[in-house]
């Protein structure tokens, strides 16, 4: 329900973080410590969209419902489309649905075996035992992650950050690269609508597709029921808003803004500290019952 006294503008101009990862996938704050971090950032409505993953939800509920912080439970598929990997972030789902549940176990399923794999070819180039080296990184033992052997590979002075890792290592085509097929774009799309959330394309601008596939992409994505689309995402370049405020337009997408924020010695951006959303969309949380805690 829109609140009457809130004007459009207003509601478009807060600072709305829906994109962040926890422990409990490839961040490295405890759900807990990420919802009181996003409070003293000034952030007004908070999403935690762990990867794969609705196991640090209750924690972070429970957290904000102490501060007074709007709260909405998140997620982040990973889905595999066009032999490309594109992240689907679900919004406001009911963490209990068991369509989804079911769904992101299958999805998680196969990362133990490709951490492995991914182990096996580090050892290959002088990074020997990588696989016991991420796991002291992971929170979630079923959710290892390329970051987490980013962190091992940064340990062994092999690189001086992760970021860095992610250009000699862990990529296509670089050692530590595992093709892995991940949820199909309609199966995740459709998760996330049973548990009654909005399925929201992450991080639009980080995919490498020709405009013609990402067209292709964003269609199919609006025909399985996506709605929304990150138009602000710290995991974009500056000056990308743009591009993105005017793919939203021209899909009838609603629009969203995240920081992505995985941690205080990782991200570029830290929670809530990414630009406001532009003018000329309209916001995905326009609508949402959480408005109505808010005093401003
Ligand atoms: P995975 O789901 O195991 O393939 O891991 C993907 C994660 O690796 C992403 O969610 C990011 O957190 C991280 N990642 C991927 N590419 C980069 C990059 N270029 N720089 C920093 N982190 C990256
Ligand atoms: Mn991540
Ligand atoms: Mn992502
Ligand atoms: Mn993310």
């Amino acid at each position: 329900m829109v609140h009457a006294r809130k004007d459009a503008a207003r509601i478009s101009r807060l600072n709305v973080d829906l994109h962040c990862h926890s422990t409990v996938s490839d961040g490295t704050l405890a759900p807990a410590e990420l919802v009181e971090r996003a409070h003293r950032n000034g952030v007004a409505v908070l999403a935690l969209t762990d990867h794969d993953e609705l196991g640090g939800l209750a924690d972070a509920r429970a957290r904000a419902d102490t501060l007074g912080l709007a709260f909405v439970g998140g997620v982040e598929v990973s889905v595999t489309w066009g032999g490309e990997t594109i992240h689907i972030v679900g919004l406001r789902v009911n963490p209990e649905h068991p369509v989804l549940n079911r769904g992101l176990a299958a999805t998680r399923a196969g990362r133990d075996g490709r951490a492995r794999d991914i182990a096996a070819q580090l050892e290959a180039v002088g990074i020997p035992d990588a696989y016991e080296g991420a796991l002291k990184y992971v929170g979630n033992p079923k959710l290892v992650s390329r970051s987490h052997f980013a962190r091992y590979i940064v340990e062994t002075g092999k690189c001086p950050n992760v970021a860095s890792v992610f250009t000699r290592y862990l990529i296509e085509g670089k050692p530590g690269f595992v093709a892995h097929r991940w949820a199909a774009l309609d199966d995740a799309v459709r998760w996330i609508t049973d548990a009654g959330g909005t399925a929201v394309m992450a991080h639009p601008g980080r995919y490498r597709l020709s405009d013609l596939t990402r067209d292709q992409l964003i269609r199919q994505f609006v025909d399985a029921g996506g709605r929304g689309i990150e138009v602000v995402s710290g995991s974009h370049a500056p000056g990308m808003e743009r591009d993105y405020l005017e793919v939203a337009q021209r899909y009838g997408l609603l629009a969203s803004r995240g920081s992505d924020f995985h941690g205080p010695n990782e991200s570029r951006h830290d929670l809530g500290a990414v630009e406001r959303l532009p003018a000329g969309v309209t916001p995905v949380w326009h609508d949402w019952p959480e408005l109505e805690r808010l005093s401003c």
